[in-house]
């Protein structure tokens, strides 16, 4: 489903002004409406969607524009500022490797990206002492099926069934699409790869069944047999509606690729580096992969992703068989570097428990007073969902999602759209104070009350 877009007309809004949000003109900005349309003019359809807010400067959960504005951040981006905006750690050292006259080595060496691979792999469980650098959050998923795949075929040439859950994300290339659960982003394909299934998602609160039993009987309902299975791979929790897999079920799934020799894969990429409140999203469900997918958080603000492994998976390709021209970047490679010792230093991991713990508190509150609109609120850490459904049912209610966002976006909380799911999204910096969490709260509970009204 496409998304809304947001109104280019200015519009006038009550003037806020406290010590975390300033909004004192119109919105969007009339000045600012030149480099919208150049955006509109010269972008494709899809690249609209998100509040008409210009983005100049972002600092820790602060986002400016040049006009005077200042948002409380909720969105972290699109979850990828965890340790905050513009770090200062992060800022000197991409300024550092700049200065020092490296942009880029290919696959020769450098030394970011030597300390970046040990860093994350001490960071990792012990039995995953591999990591491959890649560029995009769908790079790594798709590195991942490329892995299971090869690792399959080299037991059994038919071992190429790569199992998914419905719902699921795991990027927009070919094969991480069609890993996804989500039918209308992969009308384009047309010719769907019969080895690409999926099955029920057990975290879906709309969803009775959530045993392990359904995963087996929806595979033999599809003719699958369980040795022809390569891989599995599940998003640590679902994006749409921070939903994460029952405990028991994540055991008994890790039981069952054991059993049947696939590799388990979780997807990290939004989960990762603190946000849940764990450094990795799947330590929460007691259950080690065979390799994970980062992306997002894992360098605050530059593109770089990665996918961590065993090493049995991890080389299974011989030298330069298995590369890419920015992998391992030694600027990118640096701001993970300094993302992940902030995140350290700081213990934003444990900021992000406590505060999500706050949060979870606040918006169970919102919903106990709008039970007929609010499905479910769900997530764990600084990542939760407040699910908006048509009054009295579960049916997810799209308008009145891009509304709260909407009228959260002229109070001064930054958010991004509903996209797909009729979600709120919640998903600050990991850096997030208590009183930022408590302010941000007052202003969704007003824009709730003002939606429904
Ligand atoms: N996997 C998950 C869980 C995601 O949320 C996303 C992006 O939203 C991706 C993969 C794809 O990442 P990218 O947009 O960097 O390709």
């Amino acid at each position: 489903m496409a998304g809304k877009q947001f109104s280019m007309k200015p519009k006038t809004v009550p003037r806020v002004e406290t010590r975390h949000r300033r909004i004192v003109t119109q919105l969007p900005v009339p000045e600012s409406i030149p480099i919208l349309e150049r955006l509109r003019k010269y972008e494709p359809l899809s690249m609209t969607g998100q509040p008409l807010i210009v983005w100049d400067r972002a600092e820790g959960a602060s986002v400016y524009d040049r006009y005077g504005n200042m948002w409380l951040d909720w969105s972290s981006g699109v979850l990828v500022t965890n340790a905050g905006h513009s770090n200062p750690k992060i800022k000197q050292a991409i300024i550092d490797q700049a200065e020092k006259g490296l942009l880029h080595s290919y696959c020769f060496a450098n030394e970011p990206r030597s300390s970046l691979v040990e860093k994350l792999v001490e960071v990792a469980p012990k039995e995953l002492d591999k990591v491959f650098l890649l560029t995009t959050g769908a790079e790594a998923t798709e590195n991942a099926l490329k892995l299971c795949r090869t690792y399959g075929r080299r037991k059994n040439p038919d071992k190429i069934v790569m199992v998914s859950f419905e719902d699921a994300f795991h990027g927009r290339t070919l094969g991480s699409q069609q890993m996804g659960g989500i039918p209308s982003l992969k009308e384009w394909i047309g010719n769907l790869d019969p080895g690409m299934v999926q099955v029920p998602f057990p975290g879906n609160f709309r969803l009775e069944d959530k045993s392990f039993d359904l995963f087996e009987k929806t595979l033999a309902d599809k003719g699958i047999d369980p040795e022809n299975v390569c891989g599995v791979i599940s998003e640590t929790y679902q994006g749409g509606e921070s939903a994460f897999l029952p405990v028991e079920y994540a055991r008994k799934l890790a039981q069952w690729c054991k059993k049947h020799d696939a590799l388990l894969v979780f997807d990290e990429v939004q989960a990762g580096f603190g946000r849940t409140g764990r450094m990795f999203g799947f330590e929460h469900y007691g259950v080690v992969p065979d390799m994970f997918c980062c992306g997002k958080g894992i360098s605050s603000g530059l593109p770089i992703s990665a996918v961590i492994g065993k090493s049995s998976v991890l080389d299974l390709y011989g030298p330069a068989e298995m590369t890419s021209t920015h992998s391992g970047n030694p600027i990118c490679s640096a701001a993970a570097l300094a993302s992940l010792d902030a995140i350290i230093e700081a213990d934003l991991v444990e900021n992000a428990r406590k505060m999500g713990d706050i949060l979870l508190t606040g918006l169970e509150k919102i919903r106990e007073k709008h039970p007929d609109i609010i499905g479910a609120v769900q997530g764990r850490g600084l990542v939760q969902a407040v699910c908006i459904v048509k009054s009295g049912g579960l049916d997810p209610d799209y308008e009145m999602a891009f509304k709260i966002v909407e009228l959260c976006i002229e109070k001064g909380l930054m958010m991004f759209a509903p996209v797909g799911k009729a979600t709120v999204k919640i998903a600050p910096p990991l850096c997030i104070t208590a009183e930022e969490v408590a302010e941000g709260l007052e202003v969704l509970a007003e824009a709730v009350d003002q939606a429904t009204a």
